[in-house]
């Protein structure tokens, strides 16, 4: 009886270990979870514990628990390599991968500063650098079968995300420093075989300078310190914007730039007016409403004395 046990855990691993291959993952966790239940060889149920764990994080590539589950089973027994699917995987590299997962999805997940947010991000860049370098990354060889994710195509990609994170910070206090952050995005997207049409077009828009057509204040960023608002410009106010440095109006000559402080402030201003006219025509719309009901209760009494 017991040597039925102890087949029966190690053949519901087995059936676990091919329905990996088949990419039937959900099955393949009931497999390992019942094998643990089970009396078998206690190298399947390590391994079984370890297939779980990254079962789980293929669900979930962005929870940094799954990855800290993992290398603590990593730590606790000696894998060696070992097979997911169709990968061969070694466990001391896959220890350095789960690493730099914790380390890449706090630095993206950091929620403050964006200087401090990008030097993490740079810094994990460094890491896949210099830990991995050319070599494909198992997480992605093991649950896509993709073999052309290096730890160098992952540092340029979250150097790109760096610079991208910095450029949207910067631009709101120095938009020219922001525009070159985005131009350093948009050479690393490039690099990854990218568009990086986004942060090109970011990069131009933060680097536009335009002057407010109300107050004459200079400013760069399109977008952010200065928007366009739809006025045609005709005529002499046409010919007054040619031929300068920084325009006062759009290139098709149908709005005028006006800095983000007039912008506001105009709004700000437009928004009071709507609503004192707005509050003043509720008031006659009541006021109306209690003459209409008046004059219908007189009209109501009015035919009840005819009708006697
Ligand atoms: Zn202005």
């Amino acid at each position: 009886m017991g040597f039925n046990l102890f087949k029966n855990g190690d053949q519901l691993f087995d059936e676990g270990v091919d329905l990996v291959k088949r990419n039937d993952y959900q099955r393949a966790r009931e497999k390992f979870s019942d094998t643990l239940e089970k009396e078998g060889s206690e190298n399947k149920k390590a391994l079984a514990r370890l297939y779980i764990a990254l079962i789980d994080t293929g669900s979930n590539r962005e929870n940094i628990g799954y990855y800290k589950s993992i290398s603590a089973l990593l730590a606790q027994h000696n894998y060696g390599t070992f097979e997911f699917g169709l990968s061969k995987v070694p466990a001391d590299e896959l220890q350095v991968e789960c690493e730099l997962a914790v380390i890449e999805l706090e630095a993206t997940k950091f929620n403050g500063d964006y200087m401090e947010k990008g030097q993490k991000m740079l810094a994990a860049a460094q890491r896949y650098q210099a830990d991995i370098g050319d070599r494909p990354l198992h997480f992605e060889e093991m649950y896509k079968g993709n073999t052309n994710a290096t730890g160098s195509r992952e540092a340029l990609i979250l150097q790109a995300m760096a610079y991208e994170t910095m450029g949207r910070g910067a631009v709101h206090d120095d938009p020219k420093q922001g525009a070159e952050y985005m131009q350093m995005a948009y050479n690393l997207r490039r690099m990854i075989g990218d568009s990086g049409e986004d942060d090109l077009k970011a990069m131009k828009a933060y680097a536009r300078s335009g002057k407010c057509w109300l107050c004459g204040r200079p400013i760069s960023g399109e977008g952010i310190h200065f928007i366009a608002v739809p006025s045609p410009v005709e005529g002499a106010f046409r010919k007054a914007d040619e031929g300068k440095m920084i325009k006062s109006c759009s290139e098709d000559s149908k709005s005028i730039y006006m800095c983000m402080p007039c912008y506001n402030a105009i709004s700000n201003r437009a928004d009071q007016i709507s609503q004192k006219y707005y509050d003043q025509s509720i008031q006659q719309m009541r006021a109306m409403e209690a003459r209409l009901e008046a004059e219908i209760q007189s009209v109501r009494s009015s035919i009840i004395m005819v009708r006697r």
